[in-house]
């Protein structure tokens, strides 16, 4: 027995897991493919911005009502520099306008009356709104999707305008597809109550508005969260490390690179599904059927830099997203120099714009050129920009898992399946309970935490 961890992918996930085995003094090794760790968790300069800062490239806040990311944030040493988007709530563009977008729970509308002096939805939809919300439901019982339970409750306008884009745009994808329980927890557990939505909504947000801030950032972006962390883990973590195979002699795992070949009593996978499943077909086979099924959305990101005199509307909010039936590539802008008061320099406007969905992969089709030129005509219409921007292209192909009704299930399978044909062995991470960074970080604890 070698009681050593690998951990195999060094995203957030990973890089949690083997924080929590450092800190009880655990031996472990993160091996990473990249020639970084951090995975999603990115940042960088934007070349010939003359920004003073670096600007995150995925990732740059995290929900702070879950609590695992801010205390991960909070061991490393960089409590003093959690903040918090600047007030102002966020715009939808439609209908040629950004409009602000109405208080609600991921999109739900709380109050028709706000919906209706938004100007995001038609007269008609306001009154289905107003029809649906306070309805005697039927409690959700099981998994569904997303469209499936909202559209009954919130009328098909009120879905379209306003949950589709919010949930659909976190996750590349689309509500109508996605499972409630995996990729909406809040709404899921307002519509198991039965009885009236609205009043399931309003409940939830107030208890939530006593638990502080909604959101938290980390000054100078998410990627000081992966600098603290590799510093704490220094020579533990191998970068350039592809693990290629995953094979078992007697309790011991041996985890092969193309230069080395590493003894584990434990293992934890936080890669993308697909290359976790192929390290485990020989293993588990039913595993690596379940995790080859899932879908994953390509994104790209353009951060644009512009000088502020540049943009006519006064961009006091954090971004905008924008619904699919609005003809545009772009799927959501998010403010930074508005958000994050740390990218705000007095001089320039940081806009991050993202494109891409599970059933939209236009920009796939296009030129790196033909995708910037497209989305610097689309902030002329929306936000009124003049001129030239800088334009920082990242791409994220395959980034985001599309959780289908069941996900939650299938992963409890796993978790069986796993016990019982490759013990040792934990999948955490994306790709299971959770995209967003504090439910990674709470996933990665717990694949070390229970032993491994
Ligand atoms: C554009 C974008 C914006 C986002 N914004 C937010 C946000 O604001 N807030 C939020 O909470 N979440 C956000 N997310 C989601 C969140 O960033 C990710 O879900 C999360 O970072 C995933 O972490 P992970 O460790 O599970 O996986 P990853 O970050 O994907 O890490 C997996 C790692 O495995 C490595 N790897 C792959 N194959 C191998 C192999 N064979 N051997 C060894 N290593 C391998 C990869 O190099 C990678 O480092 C965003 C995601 C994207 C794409």
């Amino acid at each position: 027995m070698s009681d050593r961890t690998v951990i195999v992918g060094g995203g957030i996930t990973g890089l949690a897991a083997a924080h929590e085995l450092y800190r009880q003094g655990r031996d472990v090794v993160v091996l990473d493919a990249a020639p970084r760790v951090g995975g999603k968790v990115a940042g960088g300069p934007v070349d010939g911005a003359g920004l003073p800062f670096d600007v995150d490239m995925a990732a740059d806040g995290f929900l702070a009502r879950e609590p695992e990311m801010t205390e991960l944030c909070i061991e490393l040493g960089l409590e003093d520099d959690l903040t918090s988007p600047r007030p102002g709530g966020a715009f939808m563009w439609v209908d040629g306008a950004l409009r602000r977008i109405p208080p609600g729970v991921l999109g739900a509308p709380l109050d028709p009356d706000a919906v209706a002096a938004s100007g995001i939805v038609s007269d008609a939809g306001v009154e289905a709104l107003r029809a649906a919300l306070d309805l005697d439901h039927p409690a959700l019982a099981g998994d569904a999707t997303v469209g499936e339970v909202l559209r009954p409750r919130v009328g098909d306008e009120v879905f379209t305008r306003l949950v589709d884009p919010l949930i659909g745009g976190i996750n590349a994808g689309t509500a109508d597809e996605m499972s409630i329980r995996a990729g909406a927890a809040a709404l899921a557990n307002a519509a198991a109550k039965g009885g009236s939505f609205g009043q399931a909504l309003r409940d939830h947000v107030a208890t939530a508005v006593s638990a502080g801030p909604v959101f938290h950032g980390v000054r100078g972006g998410s990627q000081r969260i992966v600098d603290a962390l590799q510093d704490e883990l220094g020579d533990r973590i191998h970068t350039g490390a592809e693990v290629f195979d995953l094979t078992r002699d007697g309790d011991t795992w041996i985890v092969r690179t193309d230069d080395h070949a590493h003894d584990a009593d434990a293992v934890v996978l936080t890669t993308p599904a697909w290359v976790s499943a192929g390290l485990l077909a020989p293993h588990a086979p039913e595993v690596a059927a379940v995790l080859a099924g899932l879908d994953y959305a390509d994104a790209v990101l353009v951060t644009f830099v512009a000088h502020r005199d540049q943009v006519r509307h006064e961009l006091d909010g954090a971004g905008f997203l924008v619904p699919r039936d609005q003809g545009l590539l772009m799927t959501a802008c998010s403010v930074s120099s508005y958000k994050w008061e740390h990218y705000d320099d007095g001089e320039h406007v940081i806009m991050r714009v993202s494109a891409g969905r599970t059933d939209d992969g236009r920009w796939l089709e296009m030129t790196t050129e033909g995708v910037v030129a497209r989305l610097l005509d689309e902030l002329r219409t929306t936000v009124g920009l003049t001129g030239e921007a800088v334009a920082r292209v990242t791409e994220w192909r395959r980034c985001l898992p599309q959780y289908r009704p069941g996900h939650l299930d299938r992963c409890d399978r796993i978790d069986e399946w796993l016990r019982r044909d490759a013990p040792g062995v934990r999948i955490a991470g994306a790709s299971m309970r959770g995209l967003g960074l504090p439910a990674c970080v709470r996933q990665g604890r717990a694949a070390v935490g229970a032993g491994a």
